[in-house]
Protein backbone atom coordinates (compact mmCIF):
# COMPACT_ATOMS: atom_id res chain seq x y z
CA UNK A 1 0.00 0.00 0.00
CA UNK A 2 1.66 3.61 -0.86
CA UNK A 3 0.20 6.44 0.25
CA UNK A 4 1.30 9.70 -0.96
CA UNK A 5 3.23 12.24 0.99
CA UNK A 6 0.86 14.72 2.20
CA UNK A 7 2.90 15.77 5.58
CA UNK A 8 5.44 18.31 4.41
CA UNK A 9 6.64 20.00 7.63
CA UNK A 10 6.77 23.58 7.98
CA UNK A 11 10.17 23.39 8.74
CA UNK A 12 10.65 21.30 5.64
CA UNK A 13 9.61 24.42 3.67
CA UNK A 14 11.93 26.68 5.70
CA UNK A 15 14.94 25.31 4.55
CA UNK A 16 14.09 27.07 1.37
CA UNK A 17 14.90 30.18 3.79
CA UNK A 18 18.40 31.95 4.75
CA UNK A 19 17.40 30.05 8.32
CA UNK A 20 20.38 27.37 10.29
CA UNK A 21 19.24 23.78 10.54
CA UNK A 22 20.05 23.07 14.34
CA UNK A 23 19.01 19.19 14.35
CA UNK A 24 22.23 17.36 13.93
CA UNK A 25 24.15 19.55 15.89
CA UNK A 26 25.91 17.93 19.17
CA UNK A 27 26.48 19.57 22.14
CA UNK A 28 29.25 21.27 22.10
CA UNK A 29 27.95 22.74 19.04
CA UNK A 30 24.84 24.10 19.95
CA UNK A 31 26.99 25.49 22.73
CA UNK A 32 29.12 27.20 20.91
CA UNK A 33 25.87 28.32 19.25
CA UNK A 34 23.97 29.55 22.33
CA UNK A 35 26.71 31.27 23.69
CA UNK A 36 27.01 33.24 20.67
CA UNK A 37 23.93 33.98 21.59
CA UNK A 38 24.74 35.58 24.64
CA UNK A 39 22.54 32.81 26.51
CA UNK A 40 23.66 30.67 29.32
CA UNK A 41 25.48 27.48 28.92
CA UNK A 42 22.55 25.68 29.78
CA UNK A 43 20.40 26.33 27.06
CA UNK A 44 21.99 24.65 25.30
CA UNK A 45 20.84 21.63 26.95
CA UNK A 46 17.45 22.12 26.98
CA UNK A 47 17.07 22.58 22.91
CA UNK A 48 19.24 19.40 22.72
CA UNK A 49 16.80 17.60 24.93
CA UNK A 50 13.96 19.49 23.31
CA UNK A 51 14.81 18.45 19.69
CA UNK A 52 15.96 14.78 20.44
CA UNK A 53 14.48 13.15 23.36
CA UNK A 54 10.98 15.02 22.43
CA UNK A 55 11.35 15.31 19.44
CA UNK A 56 10.21 18.94 18.77
CA UNK A 57 10.03 21.07 15.51
CA UNK A 58 9.14 24.70 16.95
CA UNK A 59 10.99 27.26 19.46
CA UNK A 60 7.57 28.54 20.17
CA UNK A 61 7.17 25.59 21.81
CA UNK A 62 9.87 25.30 23.68
CA UNK A 63 8.31 26.83 26.89
CA UNK A 64 11.49 26.49 29.18
CA UNK A 65 12.60 29.46 27.07
CA UNK A 66 12.16 32.71 27.82
CA UNK A 67 9.77 34.18 25.31
CA UNK A 68 12.33 36.93 23.81
CA UNK A 69 14.77 33.75 22.84
CA UNK A 70 11.91 31.74 21.50
CA UNK A 71 11.50 34.49 19.41
CA UNK A 72 14.97 35.35 18.17
CA UNK A 73 15.16 31.31 17.86
CA UNK A 74 12.52 31.13 15.24
CA UNK A 75 13.72 33.79 13.59
CA UNK A 76 17.35 32.38 12.91
CA UNK A 77 16.95 28.83 12.85
CA UNK A 78 14.39 25.82 12.21
CA UNK A 79 14.50 21.93 13.18
CA UNK A 80 14.40 20.21 10.14
CA UNK A 81 12.16 17.61 9.23
CA UNK A 82 12.80 15.50 5.68
CA UNK A 83 9.68 15.58 3.21
CA UNK A 84 7.94 12.29 3.50
CA UNK A 85 7.33 11.31 -0.55
CA UNK A 86 6.00 7.87 0.45
CA UNK A 87 5.04 5.47 2.86
CA UNK A 88 4.35 1.52 2.16
CA UNK A 89 2.62 -0.91 4.66
CA UNK A 90 3.99 -4.64 4.19
CA UNK A 91 1.88 -7.30 4.55
CA UNK A 92 3.97 -8.75 7.53
CA UNK A 93 3.58 -4.48 9.43
CA UNK A 94 7.38 -3.57 7.93
CA UNK A 95 6.81 -0.23 7.07
CA UNK A 96 8.89 1.78 4.68
CA UNK A 97 9.32 5.44 4.33
CA UNK A 98 10.49 7.49 1.26
CA UNK A 99 12.36 10.94 2.36
CA UNK A 100 13.45 13.65 0.29
CA UNK A 101 15.95 15.68 1.93
CA UNK A 102 16.20 19.64 1.28
CA UNK A 103 18.16 19.43 -2.04
CA UNK A 104 16.03 16.78 -3.29
CA UNK A 105 18.18 13.49 -2.89
CA UNK A 106 15.91 10.67 -1.65
CA UNK A 107 16.63 8.20 0.98
CA UNK A 108 14.82 5.18 2.53
CA UNK A 109 13.82 3.94 5.99
CA UNK A 110 12.71 0.81 7.34
CA UNK A 111 10.73 -0.16 10.49
CA UNK A 112 10.44 -3.77 11.32
CA UNK A 113 7.79 -4.99 14.30
CA UNK A 114 8.54 -7.91 16.11
CA UNK A 115 7.14 -8.95 19.19
CA UNK A 116 9.80 -8.64 21.30
CA UNK A 117 11.36 -5.24 19.80
CA UNK A 118 10.90 -2.91 17.16
CA UNK A 119 13.93 -2.26 14.84
CA UNK A 120 14.44 0.65 12.43
CA UNK A 121 16.94 0.42 9.78
CA UNK A 122 18.70 3.73 8.53
CA UNK A 123 20.43 4.19 5.28
CA UNK A 124 23.55 6.20 5.98
CA UNK A 125 24.40 7.39 2.18
CA UNK A 126 22.13 8.17 -1.22
CA UNK A 127 23.01 5.41 -3.50
CA UNK A 128 26.28 3.38 -2.58
CA UNK A 129 29.38 3.04 -3.95
CA UNK A 130 30.63 -0.80 -3.43
CA UNK A 131 28.11 -2.34 -6.47
CA UNK A 132 27.87 -6.11 -4.38
CA UNK A 133 25.95 -8.00 -7.15
CA UNK A 134 23.46 -8.86 -5.15
CA UNK A 135 22.63 -5.65 -3.88
CA UNK A 136 19.91 -3.59 -5.54
CA UNK A 137 21.16 -0.41 -4.20
CA UNK A 138 24.49 -1.13 -5.95
CA UNK A 139 22.51 -0.64 -9.66
CA UNK A 140 21.91 2.58 -8.42
CA UNK A 141 24.78 5.69 -9.07
CA UNK A 142 26.24 7.12 -5.78
CA UNK A 143 24.58 10.33 -4.90
CA UNK A 144 25.93 11.72 -1.92
CA UNK A 145 26.62 11.05 2.05
CA UNK A 146 23.87 12.07 4.56
CA UNK A 147 24.77 13.99 6.78
CA UNK A 148 24.82 13.55 10.89
CA UNK A 149 20.78 15.29 10.85
CA UNK A 150 19.42 13.26 7.64
CA UNK A 151 20.34 9.98 9.33
CA UNK A 152 18.86 11.06 12.29
CA UNK A 153 15.63 12.90 10.92
CA UNK A 154 15.11 9.46 9.50
CA UNK A 155 14.55 7.80 13.47
CA UNK A 156 12.65 11.38 13.94
CA UNK A 157 10.32 11.09 11.49
CA UNK A 158 9.40 7.35 12.02
CA UNK A 159 8.75 8.66 15.60
CA UNK A 160 6.29 11.10 14.34
CA UNK A 161 4.85 8.70 12.32
CA UNK A 162 4.68 5.82 15.10
CA UNK A 163 3.74 8.19 17.80
CA UNK A 164 7.12 6.86 19.85
CA UNK A 165 8.12 9.91 21.50
CA UNK A 166 7.64 8.69 24.93
CA UNK A 167 9.12 7.20 28.07
CA UNK A 168 11.96 4.51 27.10
CA UNK A 169 10.50 1.25 28.43
CA UNK A 170 7.53 1.87 25.95
CA UNK A 171 9.03 2.18 23.02
CA UNK A 172 8.47 0.93 19.66
CA UNK A 173 11.76 1.30 17.73
CA UNK A 174 13.70 -0.42 20.64
CA UNK A 175 16.50 -1.47 18.05
CA UNK A 176 18.90 0.54 15.21
CA UNK A 177 20.47 -0.92 12.44
CA UNK A 178 22.60 1.09 10.00
CA UNK A 179 21.48 -1.67 7.08
CA UNK A 180 19.88 0.67 4.82
CA UNK A 181 21.63 2.51 1.95
CA UNK A 182 25.23 2.89 1.64
CA UNK A 183 27.87 2.08 3.64
CA UNK A 184 28.40 3.93 6.78
CA UNK A 185 32.11 3.48 6.99
CA UNK A 186 32.50 5.81 4.16
CA UNK A 187 30.53 8.50 5.66
CA UNK A 188 32.11 7.37 9.31
CA UNK A 189 32.23 11.41 10.77
CA UNK A 190 28.53 11.94 10.05
CA UNK A 191 27.80 8.26 11.00
CA UNK A 192 29.56 8.38 14.75
CA UNK A 193 28.14 11.95 15.43
CA UNK A 194 24.49 10.71 14.62
CA UNK A 195 25.38 7.51 17.10
CA UNK A 196 26.60 10.12 19.53
CA UNK A 197 23.27 11.66 19.92
CA UNK A 198 22.03 8.69 19.37
CA UNK A 199 23.28 7.28 22.46
CA UNK A 200 23.31 9.81 24.36
CA UNK A 201 20.85 9.85 27.93
CA UNK A 202 19.55 12.99 27.36
CA UNK A 203 19.00 12.34 23.35
CA UNK A 204 17.19 9.85 22.11
CA UNK A 205 18.89 6.90 24.02
CA UNK A 206 19.08 4.33 22.45
CA UNK A 207 21.72 1.50 24.02
CA UNK A 208 24.86 0.69 22.34
CA UNK A 209 23.61 -2.87 22.68
CA UNK A 210 21.31 -2.56 20.68
CA UNK A 211 22.62 -0.12 17.76
CA UNK A 212 24.16 -2.83 14.77
CA UNK A 213 26.73 -1.01 12.05
CA UNK A 214 27.05 -3.05 9.26
CA UNK A 215 29.94 -2.71 6.73
CA UNK A 216 31.05 -5.10 3.75
CA UNK A 217 34.77 -4.14 5.03
CA UNK A 218 36.08 -0.96 4.79
CA UNK A 219 39.05 -2.46 7.16
CA UNK A 220 40.96 0.56 8.43
CA UNK A 221 37.73 2.33 9.77
CA UNK A 222 36.55 -0.89 10.91
CA UNK A 223 38.54 -0.36 14.76
CA UNK A 224 37.20 3.17 14.71
CA UNK A 225 33.39 0.95 15.64
CA UNK A 226 35.10 -0.06 18.89
CA UNK A 227 35.62 3.55 19.95
CA UNK A 228 31.51 4.02 19.35
CA UNK A 229 30.43 0.93 21.58
CA UNK A 230 27.74 -0.31 19.08
CA UNK A 231 28.12 -4.03 18.27
CA UNK A 232 29.85 -4.74 14.76
CA UNK A 233 28.42 -6.62 11.56
CA UNK A 234 30.34 -7.91 8.54
CA UNK A 235 28.54 -8.32 5.44
CA UNK A 236 31.08 -11.47 4.44
CA UNK A 237 29.12 -13.33 1.69
CA UNK A 238 31.59 -15.97 0.57
CA UNK A 239 34.71 -18.07 2.11
CA UNK A 240 37.08 -17.34 -0.10
CA UNK A 241 38.67 -14.04 -2.45
CA UNK A 242 38.10 -15.50 -5.50
CA UNK A 243 34.32 -15.64 -5.00
CA UNK A 244 33.88 -12.71 -2.85
CA UNK A 245 36.13 -10.29 -5.02
CA UNK A 246 33.63 -11.02 -7.30
CA UNK A 247 30.08 -10.91 -4.96
CA UNK A 248 31.43 -7.73 -2.94
CA UNK A 249 34.50 -5.54 -5.16
CA UNK A 250 35.69 -3.86 -2.05
CA UNK A 251 37.34 -7.18 -1.44
CA UNK A 252 39.40 -6.07 -4.13
CA UNK A 253 40.74 -3.75 -1.75
CA UNK A 254 40.51 -5.51 1.47
CA UNK A 255 41.42 -9.31 1.13
CA UNK A 256 39.78 -11.67 3.23
CA UNK A 257 43.03 -12.12 5.47
CA UNK A 258 43.28 -8.18 6.07
CA UNK A 259 39.38 -8.20 7.28
CA UNK A 260 39.87 -11.06 9.30
CA UNK A 261 42.70 -9.70 11.11
CA UNK A 262 40.81 -6.70 11.63
CA UNK A 263 37.85 -8.91 13.13
CA UNK A 264 40.52 -10.98 15.30
CA UNK A 265 41.99 -7.44 16.40
CA UNK A 266 38.45 -6.00 16.85
CA UNK A 267 38.76 -4.38 20.71
CA UNK A 268 35.89 -5.01 21.83
CA UNK A 269 36.03 -8.95 21.73
CA UNK A 270 37.51 -8.14 24.82
CA UNK A 271 33.95 -7.51 26.23
CA UNK A 272 32.69 -10.25 25.29
CA UNK A 273 30.61 -9.14 22.54
CA UNK A 274 30.56 -10.70 19.31
CA UNK A 275 30.75 -10.47 15.52
CA UNK A 276 28.11 -10.75 13.26
CA UNK A 277 28.50 -12.02 10.00
CA UNK A 278 26.42 -11.75 7.21
CA UNK A 279 26.11 -14.23 4.77
CA UNK A 280 23.47 -13.97 2.17
CA UNK A 281 22.27 -17.04 0.64
CA UNK A 282 22.79 -17.35 -3.50
CA UNK A 283 21.52 -20.61 -4.74
CA UNK A 284 24.43 -22.61 -6.81
CA UNK A 285 26.94 -19.45 -5.66
CA UNK A 286 27.91 -19.67 -1.75
CA UNK A 287 25.91 -21.85 -0.59
CA UNK A 288 27.38 -25.83 -0.96
CA UNK A 289 28.16 -27.85 2.28
CA UNK A 290 31.86 -27.37 1.54
CA UNK A 291 31.37 -24.00 1.49
CA UNK A 292 29.97 -24.01 5.03
CA UNK A 293 33.08 -25.67 6.10
CA UNK A 294 35.21 -23.13 4.61
CA UNK A 295 33.48 -20.36 6.73
CA UNK A 296 33.70 -22.38 9.43
CA UNK A 297 37.50 -22.61 9.21
CA UNK A 298 38.04 -18.49 7.98
CA UNK A 299 36.28 -17.00 11.10
CA UNK A 300 37.93 -20.28 13.47
CA UNK A 301 38.48 -18.38 17.15
CA UNK A 302 36.49 -15.19 16.62
CA UNK A 303 33.62 -14.74 18.85
CA UNK A 304 30.73 -14.60 16.07
CA UNK A 305 27.92 -15.14 14.94
CA UNK A 306 26.33 -15.94 11.26
CA UNK A 307 23.36 -14.42 10.35
CA UNK A 308 22.27 -15.90 7.16
CA UNK A 309 19.98 -14.40 4.89
CA UNK A 310 18.30 -15.53 2.35
CA UNK A 311 18.54 -13.75 -1.16
CA UNK A 312 15.87 -10.80 -1.18
CA UNK A 313 15.35 -10.66 -5.37
CA UNK A 314 14.94 -7.62 -7.37
CA UNK A 315 14.40 -6.90 -10.90
CA UNK A 316 17.28 -7.82 -13.29
CA UNK A 317 18.78 -9.69 -10.30
CA UNK A 318 21.54 -12.06 -11.56
CA UNK A 319 20.99 -14.47 -8.55
CA UNK A 320 18.30 -16.65 -7.05
CA UNK A 321 17.93 -17.62 -3.65
CA UNK A 322 18.92 -20.95 -1.92
CA UNK A 323 16.20 -23.72 -1.39
CA UNK A 324 14.90 -23.81 1.97
CA UNK A 325 16.88 -27.24 2.38
CA UNK A 326 20.24 -26.30 1.28
CA UNK A 327 20.25 -23.39 3.26
CA UNK A 328 18.94 -25.68 6.77
CA UNK A 329 21.72 -27.93 5.59
CA UNK A 330 24.50 -24.97 5.43
CA UNK A 331 23.30 -23.53 8.73
CA UNK A 332 23.65 -27.14 10.37
CA UNK A 333 27.52 -27.17 9.64
CA UNK A 334 28.21 -23.58 11.30
CA UNK A 335 26.27 -24.43 13.90
CA UNK A 336 28.22 -27.67 14.50
CA UNK A 337 31.55 -26.04 14.26
CA UNK A 338 29.37 -23.96 17.46
CA UNK A 339 28.47 -20.48 16.26
CA UNK A 340 24.37 -19.52 16.23
CA UNK A 341 23.73 -19.52 12.94
CA UNK A 342 19.91 -18.22 12.34
CA UNK A 343 17.98 -18.65 8.59
CA UNK A 344 16.82 -14.84 8.30
CA UNK A 345 13.11 -14.59 7.95
CA UNK A 346 12.60 -12.23 5.05
CA UNK A 347 10.67 -9.36 5.89
CA UNK A 348 8.65 -6.64 3.61
CA UNK A 349 9.63 -8.20 0.51
CA UNK A 350 6.39 -7.24 -0.90
CA UNK A 351 7.23 -3.65 -0.52
CA UNK A 352 10.76 -3.99 -1.71
CA UNK A 353 11.83 -2.78 2.04
CA UNK A 354 13.94 -6.50 3.08
CA UNK A 355 17.55 -6.44 3.19
CA UNK A 356 19.37 -5.32 -0.19
CA UNK A 357 16.38 -4.66 -2.14
CA UNK A 358 16.57 -0.55 -1.53
CA UNK A 359 16.64 1.99 -3.86
CA UNK A 360 15.20 5.14 -4.89
CA UNK A 361 13.90 4.71 -8.16
CA UNK A 362 10.97 2.93 -7.72
CA UNK A 363 10.78 -0.34 -9.59
CA UNK A 364 7.89 -2.67 -9.38
CA UNK A 365 9.45 -6.93 -8.51
CA UNK A 366 7.89 -9.61 -10.60
CA UNK A 367 6.30 -11.91 -8.91
CA UNK A 368 8.13 -14.67 -10.85
CA UNK A 369 11.12 -12.94 -9.47
CA UNK A 370 10.28 -14.03 -5.72
CA UNK A 371 11.63 -17.33 -4.03
CA UNK A 372 9.90 -18.92 -1.50
CA UNK A 373 11.30 -19.12 1.94
CA UNK A 374 9.50 -22.00 4.04
CA UNK A 375 8.70 -20.20 7.66
CA UNK A 376 11.45 -21.35 10.15
CA UNK A 377 11.00 -23.92 12.64
CA UNK A 378 10.42 -23.48 16.18
CA UNK A 379 13.97 -23.81 16.61
CA UNK A 380 15.32 -21.51 13.77
CA UNK A 381 13.31 -18.72 15.08
CA UNK A 382 15.35 -16.08 15.73
CA UNK A 383 15.21 -14.91 19.80
CA UNK A 384 16.28 -11.32 21.27
CA UNK A 385 19.53 -12.51 21.78
CA UNK A 386 20.36 -13.26 18.10
CA UNK A 387 20.81 -9.32 17.76
CA UNK A 388 19.36 -8.37 14.32
CA UNK A 389 16.30 -11.10 13.21
CA UNK A 390 15.61 -10.08 9.58
CA UNK A 391 16.75 -10.25 6.37
N1 LIG B 1 27.17 -1.41 3.07
C1 LIG B 1 26.88 -2.02 4.34
C2 LIG B 1 25.50 -1.68 4.83
C3 LIG B 1 24.36 -2.29 4.02
S1 LIG B 1 23.72 -3.56 4.99
C4 LIG B 1 27.13 -3.51 4.25
O1 LIG B 1 27.37 -4.00 3.16
O2 LIG B 1 27.13 -4.18 5.28
C5 LIG B 1 22.70 -4.43 3.94
C6 LIG B 1 22.84 -5.92 4.15
O3 LIG B 1 21.97 -6.61 3.24
C7 LIG B 1 24.23 -6.37 3.83
O4 LIG B 1 24.62 -7.46 4.60
C8 LIG B 1 24.05 -6.77 2.39
O5 LIG B 1 25.09 -7.55 1.95
C9 LIG B 1 22.72 -7.48 2.45
N2 LIG B 1 22.07 -7.60 1.15
C10 LIG B 1 22.27 -6.82 0.07
N3 LIG B 1 21.51 -7.23 -0.96
C11 LIG B 1 20.79 -8.28 -0.52
C12 LIG B 1 19.80 -9.10 -1.11
N4 LIG B 1 19.39 -8.91 -2.35
N5 LIG B 1 19.26 -10.08 -0.36
C13 LIG B 1 19.64 -10.25 0.93
N6 LIG B 1 20.56 -9.50 1.54
C14 LIG B 1 21.14 -8.52 0.83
Amino acid sequence: MVSPATDITPSYSSLLTEKKGLFGLSREELLELVVGLKQPPYRARQIFQYMYARGGTSFQQLSSLPLALRKELDQKFYIARAAVVSKEVSSDGTRKWLLQFADGAKAETVYIPEESRGTLCLSSQVGCTLNCRFCHTGTQLFVRNLSASEILQQIAITKDALDDWQTPEKRKISNIVLMGMGEPLYNFEQVAQALTIMTDAEGFCFSRRKITLSTAGVVPNIPLVGTLGVQLAISLHASNDALRDKLVPLNRKYPLDELMQACRAYPRLKNAERITFEYVMLEDINDSPQQAQELVRLIRGIPAKVNLIPFNPWPGAPYRCSSSSRMRAFAAIVQKAGYAAPLRVPRGRDIMAACGQLKTASLRMRKSLQCKVEPPTEKERPTEKDGVAFG
